[in-house]
């Protein structure tokens, strides 16, 4: 499991290339329209990268708007239940609104605003992102609008309510199956038109270059911070850090600093859904073919004739048919491994935590989480797993009661 063949003639940090390919996977499939904007945004994002004043303006928001540094907490209960491995999480559910995504938000609403763009643009499948984006724009008194499907707003009014709150509009979107891929059309439909005065902020570590770069740098903070708590924790790096990964961003961010180091083993773990079936999860790597979608070349889940299959998981943030390039650059140089965990285990892990630790995890962490319980007890108590937790799991509460057959009233 350690010491995993990777290619050390292509460090992480060179990676895209300049055209925004990691090997054969990425680049930019946009609308002819949009191809001078995302090099302009490009550009914009290294000088701001290189620039101190950026990056301290971040850092600063990180810590008094988002609450970072995160804690890595070492659970000792679930340690001794396991018996095995020793456990860390990486509390990103620790976070203001909740997740890893508002380490994006900030980023992208901050490199907005240094390039004069006023107005805020962002698509949300279970409204995380879009709370994120919305709770960023506040801060700033920035317009700011989130497309979602109109599906996907029935499920989560809660959400959308939240948003609301904060000053977003959100806008159904009724096409196609009415969620999330819909919605991502519709807010490049809008940047199409307006991209002079409004910024589109990505979700996750996907679409056109440069967007699976810049999230995953901001979403590198995770990585930096637990390197440096692991070391003065243990004196070491982990042994393996598991992450779950819907478009990627978490798990990106969650393995960058250690993608160098070989003795550190590294699993993104996917949705397995009911069952690896066409329609029946969320395992791009499990059941996918190499294709484009929305702006990237990457794995994707599609029929024969290159139609989007249907996707189902337990957890909507995990409910994607496409993965980020950079993902599919690492699975087939074998520097990343990917596991899938499908609803039952990720629902067993979820209950888990919560007992006898006391924390709640979101759906999606709990993936990595089940990861966790199946390899852990087959690890030498010597060896240190650290799991990524990327977000809480208040907003799953009535959903995950139902899913395991109680109904919580509304
Ligand atoms: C959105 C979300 C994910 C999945 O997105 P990635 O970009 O793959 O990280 C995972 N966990 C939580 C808590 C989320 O909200």
């Amino acid at each position: 499991m350690n010491n995993v063949p990777h290619d050390s003639a292509a460090p992480r940090h060179a990676l895209p290339d300049a055209t925004g390919h990691f090997g054969r996977f990425g680049g930019t499939y946009a609308p002819e329209t949009l191809m001078t904007p995302l090099a302009e945004l490009g550009a914009a994002y290294l000088a701001a990268r290189d620039d101190p004043a950026f990056r301290d303006g971040l850092a600063a928001l990180l810590r008094d708007f988002a609450g970072r540094p995160t804690l890595l907490y070492f659970a000792e209960r679930l340690t001794r239940h396991l018996g095995g491995a020793k456990i860390y999480l990486k509390r990103e559910d620790m976070l203001h609104t909740g997740a890893h995504k508002i380490n994006n938000a900030i980023g992208q609403v901050l490199l907005a605003r240094r390039m004069g763009k006023r107005r805020i643009i962002a698509e949300t499948g279970a409204g995380q992102h879009g709370t994120a984006t919305a709770a960023v724009c506040a801060r700033f008194g920035m317009e700011c609008v989130i497309y979602m499907g109109a599906t996907d707003m029935e499920r989560q009014a809660l959400n959308v309510y939240r948003m609301r709150l904060m000053g977003a509009e959100v806008r159904a979107v009724n096409a196609g199956q009415r969620t999330l891929k819909e919605a991502v059309n519709e807010a490049f439909r809008d940047w199409v038109s307006s991209v002079r005065t409004t910024h589109y902020v990505l979700g996750t570590a996907y679409g056109a270059h440069p967007f699976p770069m810049m999230v995953r740098d901001f979403q590198g903070v995770i990585s930096r911070e637990s390197r440096a708590q692991m070391l003065s924790a243990e004196g070491r790096l982990p042994d393996h850090v598991v992450a779950c990964v819907g478009g990627g961003s978490n798990a990106i961010g969650a393995f960058f600093e250690y993608l160098d180091e070989p003795g550190v083993a590294l699993t993104g773990v996917e949705a397995g859904g009911r069952a690896i079936v066409p329609g029946g999860h969320a395992a791009r790597f499990a059941g996918g073919k190499v294709g484009v979608l929305q702006g990237c070349k990457t794995y994707i889940l599609q029929d024969g004739e290159g139609q989007i299959e249907g996707t189902h998981s337990v957890s909507a943030g995990l409910d994607y048919a496409a993965v980020g390039p950079e993902h599919a650059y690492y699975h087939e140089r074998g520097r990343i491994v990917f596991a899938h965990a499908d609803d039952a285990a990720a629902l067993d892990a979820f209950q888990l935590l919560c007992r006898v630790e006391g924390i709640l995890p979101a759906l999606e962490s709990s993936h990595a989480l089940a990861h966790a319980v199946k390899i852990a007890p087959h690890m030498p108590p010597e060896k240190i797993l650290l799991v990524n937790l990327s977000g809480r799991g208040d907003k799953d509460v009535w959903h995950a009661a139902r899913a395991m057959g109680e109904l919580l009233p509304q």
